[in-house]
């Protein structure tokens, strides 16, 4: 488990949340923003993330995990605005499962037939 806090000075996301570092916005609710991954994977790639910090998503389930449901539902809307709706949503969850910032992320994964190779 990371850390758990409402903002991390050092962190990427806590910068784009805030808007201190510029992100393609593609959808928003009260407290989670998602936006476009600057590497993307897929036709759709959006990263949806909790405004507030939180480090991993096991950190988020066990912190608040009405936030967590927040994260998902605001996954299938961007599926649902972007895409046709069917979408994966991967959380990377310590460096080893390739995390590489640390502050909770879904990548929502759309727009194309996925096939199935985690390794
Ligand atoms: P992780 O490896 O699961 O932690 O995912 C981090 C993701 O953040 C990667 O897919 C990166 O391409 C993405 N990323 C890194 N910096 C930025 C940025 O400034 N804007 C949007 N996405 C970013």
């Amino acid at each position: 488990m990371t850390s758990t806090s409402s903002a991390d000075a050092d962190c990427l996301f806590c910068k784009i949340v805030a808007g201190h570092v510029p992100a393609d916005v593609v959808a928003s609710s009260e407290r989670v923003i998602a936006f476009r991954d600057i590497a993307p994977q897929a036709p759709v790639h959006v990263l949806v993330v909790p405004k507030e910090h939180y480090g991993d998503v096991a950190v988020l389930a066990a912190s608040d995990p009405a936030l967590l449901a927040e994260v998902v539902a605001l996954a299938d809307e961007v599926a649902g605005e972007l895409s046709d709706g069917q979408f994966r949503l991967i959380f990377n969850n310590g460096p080893h499962a390739g995390q590489s910032v640390f502050h909770v992320h879904g990548h929502v994964i759309s727009g194309a037939r996925l096939g199935w190779t985690p390794a």
